[in-house]
């Protein structure tokens, strides 16, 4: 059927995500290469969006779809509407990206009075067809007319309370004909109308309610959350399948699973179903699922299918498949399948396993993994040698140790969670309502349902510490309660939860952080065999130069000097240094420093080597070593009142013929001692007032204070270069790289190097070795862009910092820009990212490219690599490695992040 609006699962395109939808276009192809699913057909995304546009469906679209009801029919033998043998449908959104549980689904579609009694004649089973249109009836209620759910549970609750009936599964045939008559009732009340008769009639509400869920809040604050933006997925599809029915007797069924343990990764059956179910009440929670392990002892025949399906899934998906399946009287029907979310343990480990299994290439299984996911892995974990006793236990449904006040709603967790406390929301069970919730919390519990809940399926895909089915633990939302034996957690109480054993605690237990698992080393040598880019670290002090190390640093890319300076035994004296009002004043100072500067590099050197350590000279405005103007003017305010009492003690002692003895320390002070101390802040008050600078980030920092005082910079520079001829009499063959700030001009890196030279023949002359090291200047001035073909020809390296070069470019302040506007610009799309965070391509990126071209042009040897923060973020790395950059460096946590975007760099480089 050639057709605009709709493909059957016979003929759509099985690769058409964006235009069937993920659901829609893996149906197509499970049916395509012979799996059983039940016939149906998709409508497309782009439907949906002429939908959106005009606000109704496409003339010509219902009689399209009669034309595909036609098509199921002859497949099945049963007719939609019939009285006899009637054909139900399920009505179910999905887009290009899956958004678990954020649309909606309705389900035994086509049921009315006449084909109620259809269907009871057609399966022999009125409990059974009851069953079916109570559900239906509140669904779609709920779904297409817009009626809360409670409207719906006050008369279910009433009949099964009046009957006695403590579970669902007690209601006998006549309670749920008693409910199916009240649900219609509600719906009268409730909208006005009565229930719609007319199939085609509920069938067109249905699907303008799913593509209505596209544009629903929960679905809209999913996508922004997700930054799933229209490029990504724009649009439902709406999926119309013939049912199957789980709940038609005990030899029925509905499970979902995962081709691999998505929590740790292991290759195993996994998954949990239900007998006697409908597809929902396994996701929901409604009732605790039995683990697949069972189905093997209770339909020993369908669970080896249920193997088999699961490995023809993983063969011809070549990825971790997330599937859902029914029973209907011994027939397995295969009812949706999508790449399965993992955390990150899961993913890498998947990837190892399906590498050596043969299953997928190295490249396919580091493409596979996205790179931030890495940073999971970097979570700390619970402390193992604690001795805090377990509280309650749960399933272990997403690993992670976390720690916060309970709350029991989602909007409580929002609201604490945005003033900045850390909650860990309890619930009996979650449903898609509560993502908000979710993203406030550092984890999430619930009393009820299993491993494959709402719950853990949204907690795992977020990477958020989860434990599911606490079954002992009983939460009261009304009473703000949760009720563990005689233990009663009130909402503020911190608990500890650790989603790797399901164990909870009360209180706070510490954490360590995380180590490279042996799968992770593996992955990421695979990556480094692979990509061209090397990553260094930003690290400033040799403890985090080791965690650099060990998280795979190939050398140093920025090591800020200054940070160096603020330790307390260090700090007095660069203010001397500072207060020094001439050179020789200044150089007493610097000669106490570099005894320091020089142990703290020869530490560097060492924690990383052998790779090279490159050191900027001071960069930032002196004014930041000394306190701030208003500080001193109350210091001396203060010291003056102080000087005063003193006096005044000294008056008493006199007066008092010196009979009173004052305790030791007061003896000692002299009005001269308080005196020295306010001409010393009152000094230091003038040098601030100097210093003064109305835009001190523009001012005198970077090179411009090493041409006003070149004894710092000389200073620093012997510091590298004794450190590093230390370390070769140590035997360890060093290369720093010796990197100039701010600099706008061939004239004062040539200045510098004068220096450089001069401290290098000293240094080699002095230790009689020679020396390898590299001069280089950071690139962050516009002008430094313009100018870089001559920068070249003295400097060795090239290092973009791109956080003062994206201040330059825009010229923002980049603390006023955050603070003020540039939320609003990202909101309302005038910027799409924040170019902070985000390498702003653009703009930035083609300074960067121009530097490139014209540095390399005058000096083919120039190392080229990027220092600001946007170096470990991916689509900047992708960029760096786009124009040939030689290195990029970022903080230590986001190393692993930054190997793995680099292989993906150079690898989907070769498939354009
Ligand atoms: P979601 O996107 O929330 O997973 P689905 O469209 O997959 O929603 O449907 C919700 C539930 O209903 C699932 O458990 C699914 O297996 C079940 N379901 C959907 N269509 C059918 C059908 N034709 N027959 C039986 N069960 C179905
Ligand atoms: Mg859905
Ligand atoms: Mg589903």
């Amino acid at each position: 059927m050639a057709n605009q609006y709709s493909y059957s699962f016979r003929e759509g395109d099985g690769k058409n995500k964006a235009l069937l939808g993920g659901k829609g276009a893996n149906l197509c192809e499970m049916t395509q290469i012979g799996l059983n699913v039940p016939p149906g057909f998709v409508i497309t995304t782009a439907t949906c969006l002429l939908y959106q546009e005009k606000q109704q469906l496409p003339i010509g679209l219902m009689a399209e779809v009669k034309q595909q009801i036609a098509v199921i029919e002859q497949q099945s033998g049963r007719k939609f509407g019939d009285a006899t043998n009637p054909l139900l449908v399920s009505v179910r959104s999905g887009s290009a990206i899956s958004m678990p549980g954020m649309m909606d689904t309705i389900l035994n579609l086509g049921l009315n009075q006449q084909t109620l009694a259809g269907l009871i004649a057609q399966t022999g089973d009125r409990r059974f067809a009851f069953d079916a249109y109570r559900r239906f009836i509140q669904l779609f209620g709920k779904v297409a007319l817009g009626i809360a759910d409670e409207k719906f549970d006050q008369p279910f609750a009433a009949v099964k309370n009046r009957a006695g009936i403590k579970a669902d599964i007690g209601l006998e045939a006549s309670h749920l004909q008693e409910i199916s008559a009240l649900f219609l009732e509600v719906v009268r009340v409730e909208t006005g109308e009565e229930f719609p008769e007319d199939v085609y009639q509920q069938l067109e509400i249905a699907i303008k309610a799913v593509f209505n869920s596209w544009m629903g809040k929960r679905a809209v604050d999913y996508r922004r959350e997700f930054h799933i933006t229209p490029q990504i997925a724009n649009g439902t599809a709406v999926n119309i399948v013939m049912m199957v029915f789980g709940n038609r007797g005990s030899d029925c069924a509905t499970g979902v699973g995962f081709t691999r343990n998505p929590a740790t990764g292991t290759n195993e059956m996994y998954g949990e179903y239900l007998t006697n179910a409908q597809g929902e009440d396994v996701v929901a929670g409604i009732r605790t699922p039995k683990p697949v392990s069972e189905l093997a002892q209770e339909m020993p025949d369908l669970y080896q299918q249920l193997v088999a399906l699961r490995t023809k899934l993983e063969n011809h998906y070549q990825e971790v498949q997330d599937y859902e399946y029914t029973i209907e009287s011994g027939v397995l029907y295969c009812l949706q399948t999508r790449n399965g979310k993992m955390n990150a343990q899961a993913m890498v480990k998947t990837s190892i396993d399906m590498v050596d299994e043969g299953l997928i290439s190295k490249q396919r299984a580091l493409l596979r993994i996205n790179p931030e996911l890495l940073e999971q892995l970097l979570h700390p974990q619970l402390n193992p040698h604690h001795t805090v006793p377990v509280l309650a236990q749960g399933l272990p449904a997403s690993p992670g140790a976390a720690c916060g006040a309970c709350v029991f709603d989602a909007d409580t967790a929002e609201r604490l969670g945005k003033s900045g406390v850390a909650v860990i929301l309890l619930r009996e069970e979650t449903k898609p309502e509560d993502i908000h919730g979710f993203f406030a919390a550092q984890g999430i519990v619930t009393s009820r349902g299993g491993k494959t809940s709402h719950a853990a399926v949204v907690a795992r895909g977020m990477g958020k510490a989860c434990i599911a089915g606490a079954e002992d633990i009983k939460i009261d939302v009304k009473l703000r309660l949760a009720i563990i034996g005689d233990i009663h957690l009130r909402e503020g109480d911190i608990i500890t939860i650790d989603g790797g054993s399901g164990n909870i605690y009360l209180g706070e237990i510490p954490t360590i952080a995380a180590c490279f698992s042996p799968e992770l080393k593996t992955l990421l040598g695979w990556a480094d065999e692979i990509a061209t880019l090397k990553v260094q670290a930003n690290v400033d002090t040799p403890e985090n130069a080791r965690i650099a190390a060990e998280y795979g640093a190939m050398g140093i890319g920025l090591c800020r000097t200054e940070r160096m300076f603020n330790a307390s035994e260090r700090l007095p004296i660069v203010i001397e240094m500072i207060l020094a009002n001439n050179p020789q004043d200044r150089q007493r100072a610097l000669d106490k420093l570099l005894p320091f500067q020089r142990e703290d590099f020869k530490q560097l050197f060492v924690a990383i080597y052998p790779h090279p350590v490159t050191i900027r000279l001071l960069d930032p405005p002196m004014h930041e070593f000394l306190p701030t103007a208003q500080q001193l003017e109350d210091e001396i305010h203060a010291l003056k009142h102080y000087l005063l009492i003193v006096k005044a003690q000294r008056v008493t002692l006199e007066t008092l013929n010196n009979h009173t003895h004052l305790p030791a320390p007061f003896a000692q002070l002299s009005e001269e001692t308080v005196s020295a101390a306010i001409a010393k802040k009152q000094l230091m008050l003038k040098k601030v007032n100097e210093l003064f600078e109305v835009n001190p980030m523009l001012g005198h920092r970077g090179v411009r204070l090493g041409m006003s005082y070149p004894e710092i910079y000389r200073m620093q520079t012997r510091a590298i270069l004794e450190a590093a001829a230390l370390c070769i009499k140590d035997g360890l063959q060093v290369h720093p790289e010796i990197m100039v700030p701010q600099v706008i001009t061939l004239e004062e890196l040539k200045k510098v190097k004068a220096i450089v030279l001069e401290e290098q023949r000293l240094v080699e002359t002095e230790h009689q070795l020679k020396l390898d090291f590299k001069l280089g200047s950071m690139v962050e001035t516009v002008r430094a862009c313009l100018r870089a073909g001559h920068l070249a020809e003295i400097a060795e390296f090239f290092s973009f910092g791109t956080n003062d070069l994206t201040q330059a470019t825009f010229s923002f302040s980049r603390e006023d820009a955050e603070n003020k506007f540039l939320p609003l610009y990202n909101e309302s799309g005038i910027l799409q990212d924040n170019p902070f965070e985000v390498l702003d391509i653009k703009g930035v990126g083609q300074l960067m490219r121009m530097t490139v071209t014209a540095g390399r042009n005058n000096n083919p040897q120039l190392r080229i690599g990027i220092c600001g923060e946007q170096g470990g973020h991916p689509a900047s790395i992708h960029f760096c490695h786009q124009i040939g950059l030689d290195y990029v460096s970022c903080s230590a946590p986001r190393i692993p992040i930054a190997r793995l975007a680099a292989a993906h760099a150079k690898l989907l480089a070769a498939q354009n």
